[in-house]
């Protein structure tokens, strides 16, 4: 590393009182970190995008390290779902807004730094106002817009962008920082994923400790940048399997036709992340609210209701009447439909009953609709006695 993110000039401009000195003493005997490296730990600003399962762990041990200002930014609130690996809440906080609640565990873990809570969703309109603001950015985004916007922002910024994602017992880690010879997101990236190929981890699951473990890389990764120590996760990335505990590493190159980092930029500012990664297809197929129907089954009218999950699901959560016929088995198994009522798929959250829909619309399908939120919403807003999960 060629030294720390954080110029001379402003570590030396802060002073730490006698309590920061006792509070950071396990820093400060370390000849890699010292009183200096502990002020340029007070004067960094880190960013982290999201509240949730990364954030958690990245914030918490940002806050106890000392780094000065932690910006958090979510428009989330805490659900008792998250609870099994949102570290930073509580089950008293159920209900609260994640921010709130983190803010007030970080307050009491480190009153000596300064929190800056953006209440809002990280979009193209703020991102590189917010983003201005620090140092460096954690990526904590469980989605490819927000991820593909965060790198954006921070290419165009000039900051690094600390990455981590996590799928079931699986993560990844790295530092994307093209102004820093490495790659970025879209080098290794340059298009999203087919919308609904990908399950997010309220579809797939994922095992609570993952995103601690990958989380709480990403708050090695800020701190060494800001301390100037070791060799960042720059142009490395980090894989790591729980099940057989192995961690690879695979390096990255910069690709320089890169659209925002390469040697003819075509991108210059933020753009419509949600176009770009599709995620408004699920509204281009034709749905239905819950409300709606429900208002059917009352009326008694004549449709058919499919449910795309897989059993195990099924054995968890059903509303009645549902035919069960997963994802996977729609296209061979379409003959059982009929043509001529309408049918409304469900799934759990909407996005595989979205992909089931289209399926059967290249099928000749036509009077087919999305429930949209799935199972989840019926159990919110008509059916509350249908579990959640
Ligand atoms: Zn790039």
């Amino acid at each position: 590393m060629k030294g720390s993110i954080i110029d001379d000039k402003r570590s030396d401009a802060v002073q730490l009182s006698a309590k920061e000195l006792q509070r950071y003493s396990r820093h400060l005997i370390m000849p890699e970190v010292t009183a200096e490296g502990q002020k340029r730990l007070k004067a960094a600003s880190v960013l982290c995008i999201g509240a949730g399962g990364l954030g958690s762990p990245a914030a918490l041990y940002l806050a106890c390290a000392g780094v000065g200002t932690l910006g958090l930014v979510d428009f989330d609130r805490v659900d008792l779902t998250n609870l099994q690996r949102q570290v930073l809440h509580g089950t008293k906080d159920i209900g609260r807004s994640k921010l709130e609640s983190a803010c007030d565990r970080l307050q009491d873990i480190n009153p000596e730094i300064e929190l800056k809570l953006h209440d809002c969703r990280f979009s193209s309109g703020n991102a590189q106002q917010i983003v201005a603001d620090y140092d460096v950015v954690v990526d904590g985004s469980d989605n490819f817009a927000t991820r593909y916007l965060s790198n954006d922002v921070c290419v165009f910024a000039r900051k690094p962008n600390v990455y981590g994602s996590v799928f079931r017992f699986e993560g990844q880690t790295t530092v994307f920082a093209p102004h820093l010879s490495g790659p970025c997101y879209r080098c290794l990236f340059p298009e999203p994923p087919p919308p609904d190929s990908v399950p997010n981890c309220a579809q797939a699951g994922v095992l609570g400790v993952l995103p601690g473990i990958i989380g709480m890389l990403q708050a090695v990764e800020t701190i060494k940048l800001i301390l100037g120590i070791g060799e960042p996760l720059i142009g490395r990335l980090v894989h790591f399997e729980a099940l057989k505990v192995h961690f690879r590493e695979l390096k990255l190159r910069r690709d320089p036709q890169c659209p925002v980092c390469g040697e003819n930029p075509t991108i210059f500012g933020p753009i419509d992340y949600d176009q770009f990664c599709g995620a408004r297809e699920d509204g281009s197929v034709p749905a239905v609210s819950v409300q709606e129907l429900k208002r059917k089954m009352d009326a008694s009218e004549a449709f058919e209701l499919v449910d795309v999950r897989e059993p195990f699901e099924f054995e968890i959560a059903r509303i009645d009447g549902a035919k069960l016929i997963p994802l996977s088995e729609i296209a061979e198994r379409a003959d059982e439909l009929q043509r001529e009522q309408p049918i409304v798929v469900h799934c759990h959250s909407g996005r595989r009953s979205a992909q089931a829909v289209r399926l059967l619309q290249q099928r000749g399908f036509a009077n087919v609709y999305n429930l949209e939120g799935g199972i989840d919403a019926w159990s919110d807003a008509i059916d509350p006695s249908v579990p959640k999960y």
